[in-house]
């Protein structure tokens, strides 16, 4: 590295993320950029690494797969472009490059920007909105397949070999993310990719990969108060065993199938009229639904003398005419009372928000649509960079109060992106800050004095 670039990224690595805007995270981005590795030598390799990055990056944070080329287009014709102007690219990278640059990037070089953003955010007591029972953060853990082929793999693919003789490659990734009840933002944290492991002949799993995260990021976290949750997948001895020894708290989804001896034991309890029950009538604004909580303290959740003990709940709801709405039941290790039952269903279910509104399941993120699967890293990397590009979006709605008006003046957030397509297509604008002042402008709405 060269002597200019050593103090410009001492520079940049002191602005530490209190502030966060968006040109400030986007600083911070690059800070990290400088770290990668390049596989060419040579003058520029830096740029052309760091345009590779913000390249791939941008397209996700806009949103539009044709970002790159448009801006391409808007240079030629007017000599400066959107990705210059926004983005701090030098040079736009063609989709070549950046899968080429990109490949032998592993995906942890970002993950400091999730710990970092995190951080800042509870320093700056944004994440108080988000404590929740016990006063802990939710922390859902949930798999994601995100790419799926018979003929396209890569040397971290897992494969599922059929009976026919084909074989279907596919990606799995483990997004545990910060949720809290009745708050629709998401907070994605460093995500674990489930992988073939170097000495293991048994493919990696989801309950795997999730334990290699809590070793590693809990102790990071769990000063916070965390509050994993999962469903009935994580409600496995050894995962509840180790996430206690790492100092977490869970709520996970109990199912009866996988739970056979702790629900004989919840039937002999019940037999003996043991069990405690909570029922409440609630009304929707159309109905009486009633909800009723069962809960007992103490039972094993597998057969055997080591069996860990946990805490089990349940919720019934019910229409007046007695039809079931909704039932599902929970593990955890907080012990329940009439109290609190409440609260820890509540908790519990907080994690099928992310299964059902998973932007990255459901939002259309555009994954791999331009550079392809690479043979190497490309593809963890991108989905790396696609969760950052999320975790941005997050961080705006929460701090940019600009951003956060036209966020709410449009009907969509499906809206909200195809106006910057379009304004980024057509329009120069020399900042992030300029674009939102003009889009206030074009909505007519009173610019927030941000001084
Ligand atoms: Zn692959």
């Amino acid at each position: 590295m060269r002597c200019s670039e050593e103090i410009e990224k001492k520079i940049l690595l002191k602005r530490k993320l209190t502030e966060f805007s968006f040109d400030n995270m986007v600083k911070h981005f690059r800070s990290l950029i400088f770290d990668f590795p390049d596989k060419r030598t040579g003058s520029n390799t830096r740029y052309a690494i760091e345009d590779a990055a913000l390249g791939a990056f941008s397209v996700f944070f806009t949103q539009s797969p044709s970002f790159l080329a448009f801006q391409d287009a808007m240079q030629k014709a007017k000599g400066e472009s959107n990705a210059q102007s926004l983005f701090g690219m030098q040079k736009i990278p063609s989709d070549n490059h950046i899968r080429n640059l990109l490949d032998v990037v592993h995906p942890s070089y970002v993950f400091p920007m999730f710990s970092n953003i995190f951080n800042g955010l509870n320093a700056s007591g944004h994440l108080n909105v988000f404590r929740s029972f016990n006063g802990n953060l939710l922390c859902a853990f949930d798999g994601t397949q995100y790419f799926s082929s018979k003929t396209i793999h890569c040397k971290n693919c897992s494969k599922k070999e059929h009976k026919n003789g084909t074989t279907t490659y596919f990606h799995t990734v483990v997004t545990p993310v910060i949720v809290a009840p009745g708050n629709n933002k998401v907070i994605p944290l460093q995500p674990e990719f489930i992988t073939p492991q170097d000495g293991h002949k048994k493919q990696d799993c989801e309950n795997a990969a999730a334990k290699r995260w809590i070793r590693q990021y809990a102790p990071m976290y769990k000063e916070l108060g965390i509050t994993a949750l999962g469903d009935d997948l994580y409600c496995k001895q050894p995962l509840c065993v180790l996430m206690l020894e790492e100092g977490l708290d869970f709520i996970l989804v109990c199912k009866p199938d996988s739970h056979k001896i702790l629900y004989e034991w919840l039937e002999e309890f019940e037999a003996m009229q043991a069990m405690q029950t909570v029922t409440e009538k609630r009304w929707t604004g159309k109905t009486h639904e009633i909800d009723t909580y069962r809960f007992l303290n103490q039972l094993p959740l597998r057969d055997g003398d080591d069996a860990l003990e946990v805490n089990w709940c349940e919720l019934i709801t019910t229409s007046p005419d007695g039809k079931i709405l909704y039932k599902n039941a929970f593990a955890t290790n907080f012990k329940i009372s009439k109290n609190n039952v409440k609260e820890i269903v509540r908790d519990g279910r907080t994690r099928w928000k992310v299964e059902n509104e998973n932007t990255l399941k459901t939002k259309g993120y555009h994954l791999e649509h331009n550079y392809g699967h690479g043979k190497k890293h490309l593809s963890y990397l991108l989905l790396t960079l696609n969760l950052l590009a999320f975790l941005f979006h997050t961080v705006l709605e929460i701090m940019d109060d600009k951003y956060k008006l036209i966020r709410d003046n449009l009907p969509t957030r499906q809206t909200f992106f195809d106006d910057i397509r379009a304004l980024t297509r057509y329009s120069y604008f020399d900042s992030w800050d300029a674009m939102l002042t003009f889009m206030i402008h074009g909505l007519e709405l009173d610019v927030p004095d941000t001084s």
